[in-house]
């Protein structure tokens, strides 16, 4: 007698990411009951072991776990192509925008940010933002998986348009502390919500922007409740010149002496970090994540993570931010990665397509502590999964034989748009490339009218005549 199940993929190219490689099964198949993969297999064997509420058939399709964007800013997607191929981006880019991003701005730009990753087959998403009401319900009611990490730091609220590049930074105290209540609040009301579909970290922004008790606390509060820190670690010569100011010490050697280096840190970016810290930091035991688009457009660095992976670091990929990168698709990303760091070594054997692959996947699951539940395909792990369509003019031909094209070509030739469908906790998000029980058009509306808001609030401050890019307009350079 067969058994029931819920849903039966069959007939894909079937990468599980399981054991060293990408785990291929031609004629592949997986069974789906509620939330969980039950079976993966041959399309025969499946089909004689299971009947399906719903079957799907997925010939010239590829079958892959749910992408993994573990650092995104996604209020930030109402700030897209603003702020790129320039010096200071923080300072002389960004921050004359984010201080007039209104909420409503904000969670547009949450939303925008949400679909757009999840039609390019994101479905576990890494969101580090101010904990706004209403942000994490987005992802709830989208149905993505998410892990969220509300920003804290002691800036003053006025933000960092207005300091001086090269001064040491005002902290404010009572902001910092007022922050890791919030993020306290947040972690208690949505840690494990959703069917365990959000998660939460604790994220101080910065080692620069916060002060040191302030850290130390986060670090005590994190190992309390079993959270995971999600922090910028040497995200730049800004933060390497505040910390040498203010303690002496670069980022690296600072954590370690306060007692950061640990498998509790998520290290994103390590921009400034030199092989020999990158090396130190992943045999803490930390784990990093890589945002190879947005470092590139902002700092022109590739960083070490072909350092770190060799010192046995699990490292996660990132999208990052709109504002300077300038979209938030995992295979974009996986396409950069392998591309830059071939460059950076000047070595075509760098970072294989299978290895940023893995980095999108099971890698990426690792370093987010979550291997056991997502990253694979394997029974008794989350049915998060995608339905990439090979029949694309960019993705034909298909060859299985003297050499397999498909992952090549998913790394340096799909775009993202060819993802049919998505699946998160067994539940089909994505279908025929439209978000389900989603207005897109309404989506992308509203995105364009708070964009428009904060640009013309932007345009009424005198700081925005500070701005690095006015004087590529005045030139009619854009
Ligand atoms: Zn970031």
């Amino acid at each position: 007698m067969p058994e029931a199940v819920d849903i039966l993929l069959l007939h894909a190219h079937t990468f599980t990411m399981e054991g060293e490689g990408v785990g291929y099964l031609a004629d592949g198949a997986v069974a789906i009951r509620k939330d969980r993969i039950v079976d993966v297999g041959p399309t025969a064997t499946l089909q004689e072991r299971y009947v399906a509420g719903e079957t799907i058939d997925a010939s010239h399709h590829a079958l892959l776990p749910g992408l993994i964007d573990a650092h995104m800013h996604t209020p930030l997607a109402v700030l897209r192509g603003v702020a790129q191929d320039i010096a200071h981006w923080m300072q002389k880019g960004l921050a004359p925008y984010t201080r007039h991003l209104h909420r409503e701005a904000a969670l547009a730009g949450v939303w925008l940010n949400v679909l757009e990753a999840l039609k390019a087959g994101s479905t576990t998403m890494g969101d580090y933002a101010a904990p706004i009401e209403g942000w994490a319900e987005i992802f709830a009611a989208v149905g993505v998986r998410a892990v969220l990490t509300p920003t804290i730091n002691a800036l003053p609220s006025r933000g960092m348009a207005s300091w001086r590049i090269g001064d040491l930074y005002p902290l404010d105290e009572a902001i910092g502390e007022q922050n890791i209540r919030a993020a306290m609040e947040f972690a208690n009301q949505w840690h494990g919500a959703e069917n365990g579909r959000i998660t939460v970290m604790y994220g101080p922004q910065a080692a620069d922007m916060l002060t040191r008790d302030q850290l130390l606390h986060i670090k005590r509060l994190a190992a309390a409740d079993g959270l995971m820190i999600h922090m910028h670690v040497a995200q730049g010569e800004r933060e390497i010149d505040q910390m040498l100011k203010r303690y002496g010490k670069r980022t690296p050697a600072f954590l370690e002496q306060i007692g950061y280096l640990d498998d509790q840190l998520l290290a994103v970016h390590l921009t400034e970090a030199t092989d020999e810290e990158a090396i130190q930091i992943a045999a803490s035991g930390a784990r990093m994540v890589l945002c190879s688009g947005s470092i590139g457009l902002i700092d022109g660095i590739v960083p070490p993570a072909v350092v770190f992976r060799s010192a046995g670091g699990p490292v996660a990929l990132g999208s990052d931010q709109a504002a300077g990168n300038n979209c938030n698709n995992i295979f974009n990303e996986m396409k950069l990665t392998a591309l830059f760091n071939k460059i950076k070594y000047r070595d075509p054997t760098v970072m294989p397509a299978w290895e940023a692959l893995r980095m999108a996947t099971i890698e990426g699951a690792q370093a987010l502590g979550m291997a056991d539940e997502i990253g694979s395909l394997r029974p008794g792990k989350k049915a998060d999964l995608i339905l990439v369509d090979l029949n694309a003019l960019n993705l034909t031909p298909v060859l299985t034989e003297p050499i397999r094209n498909i992952v090549p070509n998913l790394v340096y030739a799909a775009s993202g748009r060819e993802v049919d469908l998505v699946m998160v906790d067994g539940r089909i998000l994505v279908r025929n490339g439209r978000v389900l029980g989603v207005d897109e058009e309404a989506v992308r509306e509203e995105a364009q009218l708070r964009a428009q808001e904060v640009a013309e609030a932007v345009e009424r401050d005198p700081v925005h005549l500070d701005m690095a890019l006015l004087q590529a307009m005045e030139e009619g350079k854009l």
